[in-house]
């Protein structure tokens, strides 16, 4: 019966919500909290021997559960992981991947650097803060994409040197078995792969990225959008290269079938 006088209320809620992604230029966001509220909300509103109006949330709780455990599982062998004993001795610690592991779009680098390293997380440093700004153009957070690396540990460099160096073929091809289970955990509808040394880890293909950006490619079947590494963009600052990584965004949302408002199609970097 309570569901009957809440149901009709939750459905306004969502209407709204789906009128403000239709019309903003970013989708609606609710925080935590908000949504652990609506969440109880919806068990209230449905009554003990009332059916759920729509069994596909749980469903979806579920699946992501499933994935999460299963992501897990495979942090923990990266963990522990010793296969390149030269990567074990110079890193602070492995740097697995971060966000949701339901994600629709997955974001791919080459392999930690430095701050990475450091914090354990991929994409932290001035390149990573940039990726995020275009992950937040794009209309997400941070939490609502996948980021991972090819590689799960910082390439080492000579003593005394600074910088990072990009990972080689073989160190690439004896960590990919994870990415590949990342990728398989999370079933992305969207793979963008950040770079030509991130392709060359994926496909084991190697081309130059004037070849291989702005049109999509497919890795097992999924959807792969190539674009350059936004460490690229730190050095070349020319405005038609960001604008080419954010048509590059834009094909991906409309892959997606997002709406795109008219301030993100005429975005720049
Ligand atoms: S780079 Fe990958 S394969 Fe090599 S030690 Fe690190 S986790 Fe293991």
């Amino acid at each position: 019966m309570i569901g009957r006088v809440i149901q009709p209320a939750l459905k306004l809620v969502i209407t709204a919500l789906e009128r403000i992604r239709e019309t903003s230029d970013h989708a609606p966001r609710a925080s935590r909290n908000s949504l652990a509220q609506l969440q109880s909300t919806y068990s209230v509103a449905v009554s003990p021997g009332e059916t759920p109006a729509s069994p596909a949330r749980p469903r979806l709780q579920q699946a992501t559960a499933t994935k999460a455990k299963s992501l897990t599982s495979v942090r923990e062998r990266v963990c522990g992981c010793t296969k390149c004993a030269h990567l074990v001795s110079s890193r602070t610690q492995t740097v697995f991947g971060v966000g949701n592991p339901d994600a629709e779009i997955m974001f791919i680098g080459e392999a930690p650097g430095a701050d990475e390293d450091q914090q354990g997380e991929p994409f932290v440093g001035r390149a990573g803060q940039l990726l995020t700004k275009i992950i937040k153009a794009m209309g997400f957070a941070r939490e609502d994409v996948y980021i991972a690396n090819i590689l799960k540990c910082r390439p080492d460099m000579p003593a005394g040197s600074y910088g990072n160096r990009a990972p080689t073929p073989a160190e690439m091809q004896m960590c990919r078995p994870y990415l590949v289970e990342q990728i398989n955990i999370i079933q992305p509808k969207v793979l963008v792969a950040l770079g030509a040394v991130a392709v060359e880890g994926l496909l084991g293909s190697r081309g130059t990225m004037r070849e291989l950006r702005g049109r999509w490619h497919s890795y097992n079947g999924t959807p792969l959008m190539i674009t350059y590494h936004p460490a690229y963009l730190l050095r070349n600052q020319s405005p038609s290269e960001k604008r080419k990584v954010w048509e590059d965004m834009l094909q991906v949302l409309e892959r997606l079938d997002k709406p795109i408002s008219e301030k993100q199609r005429n975005y720049f970097l």
